[in-house]
């Protein structure tokens, strides 16, 4: 059996070792220390441009994991039981889950078929329809960036504005992604970042939330940190939370941070190897940036096969061909409102991303994924096409 290429897995630099070293060294290793603000300083170098002003800046606070950061910032936006939220439905559940540790409820959006991600006119029909039903606007607006791929966020803030409702940007799986030249993760209120081990860089487990807005990020860092008023005896005067990322696995972030923009680059060069095989192949088609306006990561390589086109061949076909070549696929996220857990919300759309989930496919996009792999990849989707056409 040939070696097993994964989906995505941790790409290491090996910078990282020195960081944990000195948080070793040093005995920081709990949630403060010189790595923690390095690698906050680091994510906000990055995200912020050169030249912005600095009330225009995005701030980094790092947390244990991305779900943190969007139920951090949930709490931050408003939300409180019986309210309702708006979310992205083509997604990862992680989105969705902070919403019911609220005790409040989400609203499924459905996706646009260019960057598949949240429709701006469901969006609104979504808002105007809640009004009409409860006589209350949604809390917050959660859209997501998947696959890497940036949303139509024009059009999202554009609605957002005109019903002065916030939106919590979920970007955890787009770091290094853009939307017109500024970084995916510095539009919405608040943002989350993941650094889980199969994105794009990892602290092997561990996210961010990200906002403009100082005090946003003070009051997360009080919330993440048990809620501890200032006081010698341990007062509290709410209830809070222990999601502070250790000042060890920030030392992996940082050693991860100066290969960002490298990983960046390997993603996007697998997506084009896909591309460049597999594009002429009747039935086959990618998510695609829909314009110069958008730049993806490519976290993931996701195509569309059209079984009306393939002669019969299926996604689930090429999944099971790929697996017996000891590779691993897997199809894109099956959409909120079609799961059991969440099958009493509401949802606004067309159906786009129920065809998603049915006809789409998540190629191998890790980092360290060599020529050869990815020619593994090709040479089975081919073989399998070419026998049933
Ligand atoms: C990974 C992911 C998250 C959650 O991040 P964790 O760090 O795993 O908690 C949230 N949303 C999306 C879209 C994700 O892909």
């Amino acid at each position: 059996m040939p070696n097993r290429i994964h989906l995505s897995i941790a790409h290491l630099s090996g910078k990282e070792t020195k960081y944990i070293q000195e948080a070793f060294d040093t005995n920081w290793v709990t949630t403060a220390g010189a790595n923690l603000d390095a690698f906050e300083k680091d994510l906000e170098t990055f995200l912020n441009p050169a030249r912005s002003r600095e009330s225009e800046k995005c701030c980094a606070l790092a947390l244990n994991s991305g779900t943190a950061a969007i139920h951090l910032a949930l709490i931050l936006l408003g939300v409180e039981r019986g309210d309702e939220v708006i979310c992205q439905s083509f997604t990862y559940t992680a989105s969705t889950n902070p919403v019911y540790y609220l005790g409040a409820k989400p609203v499924f959006v459905d996706s646009e078929p260019d960057t598949w991600n949240m429709s701006p006119d469901f969006l609104e029909q979504a808002i105007q329809d809640r009004i009409k039903e409860t006589g209350k606007k949604p809390k917050a607006i959660i859209a997501v960036h998947l696959y890497g791929m940036p949303a139509e966020m024009d059009g999202i803030l554009q609605i957002a504005e005109k019903y002065e409702i916030p939106v919590l940007e979920d970007a955890a799986e787009a770091l290094g992604s853009m939307y017109k030249g500024i970084h995916c993760g510095t539009f919405g209120e608040i943002a989350a970042l993941s650094f889980n081990g199969n994105k794009i860089i990892t602290t092997s487990g561990g996210g961010a939330l990200l906002s403009k807005n100082e005090e946003y990020v003070r009051q997360a860092r009080f919330l993440a940190t048990q809620a501890r008023d200032l006081a010698p005896h341990y007062q509290h005067s709410h209830v809070g939370y222990n999601y502070r990322m250790s000042n060890v696995l920030a030392g992996i972030g940082r050693g991860q941070m100066e290969v960002l923009s490298q990983r960046v680059a390997q993603r996007r060069k697998n997506n084009q190897f896909y591309r460049k095989h597999l594009s002429g192949m009747e039935g086959i088609t990618f998510q695609t940036e829909p314009s110069s306006d958008f730049f993806s990561n490519y976290w993931l390589t996701a195509l569309r096969v059209d079984p009306a086109k393939t002669g019969g061949v299926t996604r689930e076909d090429l999944r099971l061909a790929l697996e017996a070549a000891n590779i691993e696929s897997r199809p894109l996220w099956k959409p909120m409102h079609l799961q059991p857990v969440f099958a009493d919300c509401p949802y606004c759309g067309d159906g786009t991303s129920d065809g998603l989930f049915e006809n789409g496919l998540c190629l191998p996009s890790a980092s360290l994924l060599t020529e050869r792999d990815l020619g593994r990849v090709v040479e089975v989707i081919g073989c399998e096409l070419r026998t049933k056409s």
